[in-house]
């Protein structure tokens, strides 16, 4: 107590200057200087002498310890020490005291305290002997008449030498209180107390009286005074006088009350509390119990109060307290509690949350102990209840491969609330897993120390998901959530993580991220890019590939509608046709725009889209992908300008070589038939080379005509085109055979076919085309008789022809350019023709969107291939 401690430094100072010490050291008169809280700082060799006691033992003590034999007077100094700290000043009154030899002196306590003011810190105290002239008093009192008036009783020869006191205590002068009676100055209450007791003392049967009781100041105010009387008697024991002495105590009265009140209150509180309270002795018995700890043992107060509480503890916790309760007996710790069972009276267990704390006297020193029992049976029965289900909850966890890992942070210790092996893996030969930070994937393990600190320095929840290496190598993905949980000081005490395996679902999203990281490497290595629209159509999103494809800025498309930006192909009638398919809700494709640029120039785009619904069917907007087909469109138009001019320029070519043949049939018809007329009217006239000049003029003639008339064959089969029908190739066959019906005749050729199909065809045309290849192999024939023999299959949805002889073959290097026009391999003196007729051929069966090739070995025979589209009706 630093204050105490001052004070008593201050007054050790005081009395150790020189002057004061040697004053008080002196002084006859016995004085003593205390602290605030009772303990002597200092006294004199008069105080030693009058006590008997050298101050080296006293210093430090209380006023109990002066008087260890009649505590009553410890008692009384006391209750005026609190009146004179309550009312700071000085004080005095009368007092017996006990000398440490029985001697009784009658003493005059002075007191004051110091400094002055109302925070006194300490007292200084002096004693007056005043037996010595009590005695003297009395001698002279007991001759003086005035005194022989009684002042309790009249007539009985009282002296009353605490008169003096008594006008001091209630307020009258000595002339006025002997005027009065006892029961004139006496509260109600209290009257006639000494007369009741008057005649014990008179008797013999009591020394002294010691009376309680009030008395009424003169200004009407009750007062508690102490009345002491004793009898004086004669030498043959005949009572002579009484002596009184008062003290006015109504401030120990007041004390008293206050005293009585708490201790009401305590009393209240102890007896009425509805938890088992008991103070126990230092040796473990019981001193005081309440109702309720009876009610909880099964024990009357009787049988419990001096019973020892270790004979009640069940046997298996009997010793549970002993090492806190030492804890708490050092003062190391306030208090302790435990939960422990306890047998009752009639054997049946109870459960009690036992708390201890330690009583101390004012000097520090143990003085008993305060246990308060609650019964916690019921609760315990319920924690078992919890435990089955917690039981449940496990197997629970354990199918859901979850797991509760509770760790005390202080103390560094670790529970699990299930084993955890699908978690660690099996437990190691060593008995013990490694330590589970350890167990933590090493590409993980920094982001989870890191996390898991911040976790119990800020108490904030968290959650983190991870890789575990389990023992035996598997790795698994757990997702975990922490919680801590602040201790009493407020610091982290406890750190609680739920973990779920994740494995599967990491799986899966990695599997996800594949596809997705595909999806991303398609859309980026193609043209195209990716957008979605919303249920109004506006744009939601467009992958970036759409700005690098096109050079078009994709942020002014987002958030609008495709036709809120121009497109240069499209009308608004195109548009509303379009807005129409999306409202409808039908996918679309090849959905050409062209969109100017910002240079004045454009971009072509083709978009592809399909509607979305949600779970519940409900449209939710469009996703697609787009792409630039600038180039393709540029290509395209060129491809078409080139196509158009190398039409036009094909058919001023058959248009030029239509009208040539045409034109020249004329001139020529002319020279052929007035070189027929010379040679028929002149021809006798003609002699030696002349005649021979003639006929080369006529031959001339005539073979320039055919191949005119051939020439325009060709030219027609482009101009002079028909419908395409479907065609029973039969009957074009048939047309040919009757054509060369003389051919056939002359040379005795064999002309067969098998059942032929129908196809798509210009009827003329087809006719005209086996004319010519049947004509060639009756043409082309070897020495033998000609074979011909036309067939057909379908090769890949086509139709396939093949027209067989038996002829002279031609050789393979020839077999490109039998097909061009006026291109021959013998002279037209071996065979005659103009070279037209495979080159026809081959026009009319292109025209017809297929190919004509031939087979064939020199001396063996030609086979002459052809296709030819099927008939729409066989389709
Ligand atoms: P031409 O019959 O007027 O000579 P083609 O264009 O019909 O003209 O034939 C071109 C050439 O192909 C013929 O000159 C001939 O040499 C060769 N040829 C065509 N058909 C046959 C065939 N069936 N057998 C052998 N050679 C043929």
């Amino acid at each position: 107590m630093p204050r105490a401690r001052e004070v008593s430094k201050a007054v050790t100072q005081v009395a150790r200057s020189e002057a004061a010490f040697e004053l008080l050291e002196g002084l006859p008169v016995p004085v003593f200087v205390k602290s605030r809280d009772g303990r002597y700082l200092s006294v004199n060799r008069a105080w030693e002498e009058l006590f008997g006691i050298p101050r080296e033992r006293f210093l430090g003590k209380r006023v109990r310890d002066l008087y260890p034999q009649t505590p009553a007077i410890a008692e009384r100094h006391h209750i005026m020490d609190e009146a004179l700290w309550a009312n700071p000043g000085s004080q005095t009154y009368e007092i017996p005291i006990t000398l440490a030899d029985g001697q009784v002196r009658e003493t005059v306590y002075y007191k004051a305290t110091f400094p002055p003011g109302d925070a006194p810190e300490g007292l200084v105290g002096a004693i007056l002997d005043v037996t010595a002239r009590h005695q003297a008093e009395a001698a002279v009192r007991e001759s003086e008449e005035r005194y022989r008036r009684t002042f309790e009783i009249a007539g009985s020869g009282v002296a009353h030498i605490g008169l003096r006191r008594m006008t001091e205590i209630l307020g009258y002068s000595e002339e006025e209180l002997l005027r009065l009676t006892g029961r004139d100055i006496s509260h109600p209450g209290d009257y006639d107390m000494i007369n009741r007791l008057r005649p014990d003392l008179h008797a013999g049967k009591v020394e002294s009286l010691r009376v309680e009781k009030r008395y009424l100041k003169k200004s009407g105010e009750p007062v508690w005074v102490q009345v002491t009387i004793v009898l004086e008697r004669d030498a043959a024991g005949r009572p002579l006088y009484e002596i009184a002495v008062f003290d006015d105590i109504s401030a120990r009265k007041r004390f008293e009350y206050a005293l009585k009140e708490s201790e009401e209150r305590f009393r209240q509180t102890f007896e009425l509390a509805a938890s088992g309270i008991a103070h126990v002795t230092l040796d473990g018995h019981f001193l005081r119990v309440n109702k309720s700890l009876c009610d909880i043992f099964g024990y009357s107060k009787e049988e419990l109060i001096g019973r020892s509480v270790k004979e009640l503890s069940h046997p298996l916790d009997r010793d549970l307290t002993d090492g806190e309760r030492a804890r708490v007996r050092s003062g190391e710790i306030a208090s302790a509690e435990f939960e422990k069972r306890y047998v009752r009276k009639n054997g049946v267990m109870v459960w009690v949350d036992l708390a201890i704390a330690l009583v101390r006297d004012s000097g520090g020193e143990p003085e008993y102990e305060i246990a308060i029992f609650d019964d916690i049976t019921s609760r315990k029965n319920l924690d078992a209840a919890l435990r089955e289900k917690t039981d449940l909850l496990q197997l629970g966890q354990a199918a859901a491969r979850m797991i509760i890992l509770d760790y005390d942070i202080q103390n560094d210790r670790l529970s699990w609330s299930d084993s955890p092996e699908w978690l660690r893996g099996p437990v190691p030969p060593s008995g013990e897993y490694p330590m589970f930070k350890d167990q933590v994937h090493p590409e993980d393990r920094e982001r989870f120390i890191a996390e898991r600190a911040h976790s119990i320095s800020t108490l904030q929840p968290g959650s983190q998901e991870y890789r575990v290496v389990r023992t035996d190598g598997q790795v698994l993905w757990v997702l975990a959530r922490r919680q801590v949980l602040p201790d009493a000081e407020g610091r982290a005490g406890r750190l609680l993580v739920a973990m779920i395996d994740i494995t599967e679902r990491k799986f899966a999203e990695a599997a996800l991220e594949k596809s997705e990281a595909r999806f991303r490497s398609l859309t980026e290595l193609s043209s195209d890019w990716y957008w979605e629209q919303d249920e109004s159509f506006g744009l939601t999103f467009m992958s970036g590939e759409m700005g690098g494809r096109t050079g078009l800025d994709p942020a002014s498309y987002l958030g609008r509608k495709r036709w809120e930006q121009p497109a240069l192909n499209l009308s608004e009638q195109d548009w509303d046709q379009h807005r129409a398919q999306l409202e409808r809700h039908e996918p679309f494709k090849d959905f050409e725009l062209q969109r100017p640029t910002g240079e004045g120039g454009s971009r072509w785009i083709s978009l592809a889209g399909q509607p979305l619904f949600d779970d519940e069917g409900i449209f939710v907007g469009y996703r697609g992908v787009g792409s630039d087909i600038t180039a393709r469109k540029e290509a395209e138009v060129a491809l078409r300008e080139a196509h158009e001019e190398l039409k036009r320029s094909n058919s001023e070519l058959e248009q030029f070589a239509y009208v040539a043949s045409h034109d020249l049939q004329e001139p020529l018809r002319m020279v052929s038939s007035y070189t027929q007329l010379l040679v028929r009217r002149y021809g006798e006239r003609l002699e030696g080379d002349a005649k021979e000049f003639m006929n080369y003029i006529v031959d001339g003639a005539a073979r320039m005509k055919q191949l005119i008339e051939d020439l325009l064959a060709y030219s027609r089969v482009g101009t002079r085109t028909r419908e395409f029908h479907d065609v029973e190739v039969e009957a074009a066959v048939r047309r040919a055979v009757v054509n060369l019906h003389a051919a056939i005749e002359e040379s005795g050729a064999a002309v067969t076919w098998d059942a032929l199909p129908a196809v798509h065809a210009d009827e003329l045309q087809l006719a005209q085309l086996f004319q010519n290849l049947i004509g060639n192999a009756l043409k082309f024939r070897s020495a033998s008789v000609p074979r011909i023999n036309i067939a057909s299959k379908e090769v890949d949805g086509e139709c396939e022809f093949a027209v067989k002889d038996n002829g002279i073959g031609i050789e393979a290097q020839y077999f490109e350019r039998i097909f061009m026009v006026f291109q021959r391999l013998h002279n037209k003196a071996e065979y005659p023709g103009t070279g037209i007729g495979l080159a026809i051929c081959k026009k009319v069966v292109e025209r017809h969107g297929g190919r004509i090739w031939v087979e064939s070995q020199p001396g063996v025979g030609s086979t002459f291939f052809f296709t030819l589209p099927r008939a729409r009706g066989n389709q």
